[in-house]
């Protein structure tokens, strides 16, 4: 019997990181209302008030090591588009590669 998994359900957030740190275009807000901006610690939010704050294209709210250990320390308050990118999807696949090549 060959045993083959899928690649999706192999993909651990918490030993990746890549979306979180593919550009400082991506974490931006969109539909979170204010109540929910709000809960988002300002020292983590861009100085144009549009998204989260970056650093060489890595979220600020972003800790550990790419490809390691990260977590987000804003993970409960996070925006939107942080709580739709699920692992093995277009987005995700194209953070990977970047970050760490074709064959991630
Ligand atoms: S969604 Fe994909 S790119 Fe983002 S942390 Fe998870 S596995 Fe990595
Ligand atoms: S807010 Fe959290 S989940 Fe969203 S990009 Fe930053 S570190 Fe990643």
């Amino acid at each position: 019997m060959t045993l083959s998994l899928s690649p999706v359900h192999d993909f651990d957030c918490q030993s990746c990181g890549a979306c979180c740190a593919y550009s400082a275009e991506w974490p931006r807000f969109s539909l979170e209302t204010d109540e929910e901006l709000e809960r988002i610690p300002a020292d983590h939010v861009a100085a144009d008030l549009g998204g989260m704050r970056c650093e060489n294209d890595r979220c600020t709210a972003l800790e550990g090591t790419l490809g390691k250990f990260v977590a987000c320390k804003v993970y409960a308050v996070r925006p939107i588009v942080c709580r739709t990118c699920m692992p093995g999807d277009d987005e995700c696949l194209m953070a990977r590669e970047r970050l760490f090549g074709a064959a991630a």
